[in-house]
């Protein structure tokens, strides 16, 4: 049997630490046993995926080396490799299993799943729907189908009972029946769900290992009953711990920035990024804290991932970064800095919008100094102004936050346009509200456009920032936070 591994991301958002994660543990598994490690994407949600962020991810993990023997890029002989392209395969799959009884057409509107939810809340049954709650008499079925209602295709369960799971790490793990629900498989729109595309495509893609976040474990016996019924053989699988914030809890770009982006920006190697992820739950052999993706892959034993939560801490990773860098010949950290930053096509970036203000060429590093660094040096004082308090301007900065937080492109114009929409909401010039976005940003109100700055230094940083900003100026507390969730879904906003 030749090993196949899978890491198969949904695109909807910045390349997450997460991803990475689990690419590197089924890219080490994988070729550790020769076999191939794949990448999938996985787009049925088609509201929320984007192409940008596909190429993020694929750029990203390419970036930390984590590469991929087939996926939509590469090709390879079991494509197309990304889900919006198969979708046509996933209805014939339903549809066996409608025939063979394993499925059912549910007509159920959403005002109807609504009340049997909350008819179950009452009568205090904590379990999930099931097919003999979903299903409709004869009759209605048979008038809803004559009206050419919508349906979902649903797969039954059972009502109770245990089911048995086996995790590579965790051994036998038992869930309990009453609590899983009768799965959509199929959407309305003819869609598949993840459930029906995951497993139709391990199985076609001849996955032999399933290594995934720990947040998939419920949905197991999902998957396993789907394989029985298809009468497939299921994939191993195993179940990564969750990465934890340094609190515990789990990891959230609220507490951590959690994507790889941000790292890239901040100046990171991409070489201590692996290093550290490969940490999370995993030690060498013989512990030691530095090594290599080549030297991980050679020691790999997936039985040494501990179960415990792991912690992303920052600080920790930045350590790391600094025993990788210090490691470096001169020669080598040069070409590190040409990477990232220094370089013809980042100063570009900058170069028109300093030009003019400068007289000798030794004041450009002073002015564009902000567009390399990390956190910029400020403190409540740098936000000083004549008639705006501090309070205020935390405000705002949330506000712009969470608007730049569902932003999808990221450009001086739209960026400038969020800000405008606020400040007219708020009734505050434009020029006062984005006084404090310009110290967030550059670290002073003197330096050139602040929505070309947020261009040029990306989403990442300028969101890393403005949250630093917001936490310079005391901090959001959460009960203030609730109260200004409800003001900012308020703000008339044009
Ligand atoms: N698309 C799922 C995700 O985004 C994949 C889960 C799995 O590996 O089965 O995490």
């Amino acid at each position: 049997m030749t090993v196949r591994t899978r890491v198969a991301p949904s695109p909807t958002g910045d390349p997450h630490v997460g991803t990475a994660y689990i690419a590197l543990f089924n890219r080490c598994f994988a070729h550790q046993h020769g076999g191939q490690f794949v990448l999938r994407i996985e787009d049925t949600d088609q509201t929320r995926s984007t192409s940008q962020s596909e190429q993020m991810i694929l750029d990203s993990l390419r970036w930390l080396g984590l590469d991929w023997d087939e996926g939509p890029d590469v090709g390879g002989p079991h494509g197309p490799y990304r889900q919006s392209e198969r979708k046509d395969m996933y209805r014939q799959y339903a549809e066996q299993l409608l025939e063979k009884g394993h499925a059912f057409k549910c007509y159920r509107t959403s005002e109807e799943l609504d009340a049997l939810r909350a008819e179950l809340k009452e009568k205090g049954e904590n379990r999930a729907l099931k097919p003999s709650d979903l299903e409709l008499g004869a009759d209605e079925q048979a008038a809803r189908e004559a009206q050419g209602a919508p349906y979902v295709i649903r797969m039954r369960v059972p009502t109770d009972g245990r089911c048995e799971i086996d995790d590579m790490l965790r051994g036998t793990v038992e869930l309990d029946w009453a609590l899983v629900d009768a799965q959509i498989l199929l959407k309305s729109d003819g869609m598949p769900t993840y459930h029906l595309a995951n497993i139709v495509d391990d199985h076609l893609m001849e996955i032999t290992h399933v290594i995934r976040g720990e947040e998939w474990l419920n949905s197991a016996p999902k998957h396993k009953l789907l394989y029985e019924y298809f009468g497939w053989d299921m994939p191993v699988l195993c179940h990564m711990p969750l990465l934890r914030n340094p609190d515990k809890s789990k990891l959230s770009k609220r507490k951590n920035p959690t994507s790889i982006l941000f790292y890239q920006r901040m100046g990171y190697l991409p070489q201590a990024l692996v290093n550290y992820l490969g940490r999370m739950g995993w030690s060498m052999p013989d512990e030691s804290e530095k090594f290599s993706l080549a030297q991980m892959q050679e020691a790999f034993d997936i039985q040494r991932v501990s179960l415990g939560g792991p912690v992303f801490d920052v600080e920790k990773l930045s350590w790391l970064n600094g025993q990788w860098l210090r490691e470096q010949s001169d020669e080598q950290f040069l070409d590190s800095l040409l990477n990232w930053a220094y370089n013809r096509d980042y100063a570009m970036k900058i170069i028109p919008h300093l030009r003019q203000r400068v007289e000798t060429l030794s004041e450009v590093a002073d002015k564009a100094a902000f567009c390399f660094n990390g956190m910029p040096a400020i403190s409540e004082a740098s936000f000083e102004h004549k008639q705006y308090s501090a309070e205020d301007m935390k405000v705002w900065l949330q506000y712009l936050l969470w608007t730049y937080e569902a932003r999808g492109d990221w450009n001086r114009d739209g960026l400038f346009a969020d800000a405008k929409a606020i400040a007219d909401a708020l009734e505050v010039k434009i020029k006062d509200f984005l006084f404090p976005v310009f110290v967030a940003i550059a670290g002073t109100s003197a330096s050139f456009s602040v929505v070309d700055s947020m261009e040029i230094i990306g989403s990442d940083v300028s969101r890393a920032r403005i949250r630093h900003a917001i936490e310079v100026l005391g901090g959001v507390s959460k009960k203030q936070m609730k109260k200004l969730e409800k003001a900012y879904r308020d703000l008339p906003v044009g």
